[in-house]
């Protein structure tokens, strides 16, 4: 598998990802999209929404604000629970998450052990640590844990005195509970019926690390999808294998994926059944996603809290009331994108001693789908590379590319993962006819200028 060293590297050689804030030395665990990796992750999340919202008729989308009235997030109970147990390095003073040191030791003294860490309260943790004389990486001494909110406070308003305290919200979800009422009024659904929404999520994550997988600020792309309470099981299944299917359609490697049923006490405090979805990552088997079946804790709590009904009537029947119960799937923006990266990163001996990376992306994730290449800088190829251009404007994501030999040229796009590299050369001016070398196969055809463009769009399907 690539290591992380080898990705962190190529993404910022060719403009996927950047530290963030580069150049003033960069702010720890921020990271900036470049143009491949900004592209990237615009085709995530328009497959996405394609595949959720504008080929469903049982869906619809919402674009909620992060901040939000911060009663929403006591009603939620994210400002009582939504925490993380924190130890220090009692000499150095750097933080740790307790239940990551614990997962750790017991991966290398104890890896038989059964224990489920994240089922354990912070007691269990603090005397586990004590008994096994767990240390701080640093080999220092750790102090007790306590348990860590996760959520980012700032304030609103100009003035000193009239600040009023928010948070940036961390999980989209909750814009989608508190517009139940307004989205059910106006758009007529019938259960069952989901509302997806993609947004920026905040975190004040204790250990942040592993590149993009965890950060401080990161994306969502969260769906609630509401049903009736007895129903909740066959949606659960139905979401469970959708999320299987959709890695595969957007090219994540399914045998690096792994279901994880999230037991006992590592439920989250709204959860009745949860299935993680693990990805292989080079740093280890993690959460990828999440699937959780919410029931109908978040609309009964808004409800109490907001003083609001949040019900749906039976069309049927009238005087049937029911506050719907919740399957959620909720994928991360970046780790896709990362779990993307790994999938698609391979390293292939072309020739003796010669090897290239390619990155195998299918054709709709690929930032540029067809790479346009005049094979010199002069005799009139240019002009003609450019006809061909335009005829493929709004057909492909194209890159124009005059500079370099062509092997080496072909070698950076099979680097980015471009699908198609299409050359005009001196018999072109002649011909009216390119070569369209393709990425995988390495293979090379003829193709008349006038069909380049049905060509394109049968080869990026
Ligand atoms: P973890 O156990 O890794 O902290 P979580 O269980 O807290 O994750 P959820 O609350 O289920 O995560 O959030 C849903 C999804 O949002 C995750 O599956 C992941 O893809 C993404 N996500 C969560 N936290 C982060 C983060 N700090 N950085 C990047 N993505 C994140």
């Amino acid at each position: 598998m690539v290591t992380m060293e080898t990705l962190v590297s190529l993404c910022k050689r060719r403009g996927f990802i950047y530290p963030g804030s580069d150049i003033y030395g960069g702010l720890a665990n921020s990271w900036d999209y470049g143009p491949l990796g900004a592209q990237l992750k615009q085709n995530i999340k328009a497959a996405w929404w394609k595949a959720v919202v504008e080929s469903r008729q049982d869906m619809v989308g919402l674009d909620g604000a992060i901040l939000m009235n911060p009663r929403v997030w006591e009603a939620s109970g994210h400002v009582a629970t939504f925490n993380d147990p924190l130890v220090e390095d009692a000499v150095s003073h750097k933080r740790f998450r307790a239940d990551h040191l614990i997962e750790a030791w017991i991966a290398k003294k104890d890896p038989e052990s059964t224990l489920v860490v994240d089922a354990m309260s912070t007691e269990e943790m603090a005397a586990f640590i004590a008994e096994k004389g767990i240390k701080s990486p640093d080999g220092n001494a750790l102090t007790a844990p306590k348990q860590f909110n996760l959520m980012f406070e700032t304030s609103t308003g100009v003035t000193e005195k009239g600040k009023n305290s928010v948070y940036l919200r961390p999980e989209t979800a909750q814009a989608i509970f508190v517009n139940f009422k307004n989205v059910l009024t106006t758009s007529r659904k019938r259960l069952p019926f989901g509302i997806a929404q993609i947004g920026k999520a905040f975190r004040n994550e204790i250990t942040p690390g592993n590149f993009i997988f965890r950060t401080l600020e990161f994306e969502q792309m969260e769906i609630e999808y509401f049903v009736e309470a007895e129903e909740w099981e066959q949606h659960f299944e139905a979401w469970n294998k959708w999320m299987e299917e959709w890695a595969a359609v957007i090219g994540l490697k399914t045998d690096h994926l792994h279901r994880l049923e999230v037991v006992g006490d590592a439920l989250a405090h709204y959860s009745k059944r949860t299935v993680d979805f693990e990805f292989d990552f080079p740093f280890g088997k993690k959460e990828l996603w999440g699937l959780a079946y919410r029931t109908d804790f978040d609309l009964t709590n808004h409800a109490k809290a907001s003083g609001e009904k949040l019900e749906y009537t039976d069309p049927a029947d009238n005087s049937r009331k029911v506050v719907p119960h919740v399957i959620e799937p909720s994928l991360g923006v970046d780790r896709t994108l990362l779990a993307l990266l790994v999938s698609a990163y391979e390293e292939e001996e072309v020739a003796e001693g010669d090897t290239r990376v390619v990155m195998r992306f299918t054709p709709q994730m690929a930032p540029v789908q067809v790479a346009i290449l005049p094979l010199m800088k002069k005799g009139g190829l240019p002009e003609k590379a450019e006809e061909v251009l335009a005829s493929l404007a709004g057909i492909a994501r194209c890159d124009f590319d005059v500079t370099g030999s062509i092997g080496k040229r072909y070698r950076r796009q099979d680097e980015i993962g471009t699908p198609l590299c299409v050359t005009i050369d001196y018999d072109s001016l002649e011909d009216n006819a390119v070569t369209v070398r393709h990425r995988d196969s390495m293979e090379q055809e003829r193709v008349a200028i006038a069909d380049i463009a049905s060509y394109v769009v049968k080869k990026l399907v």
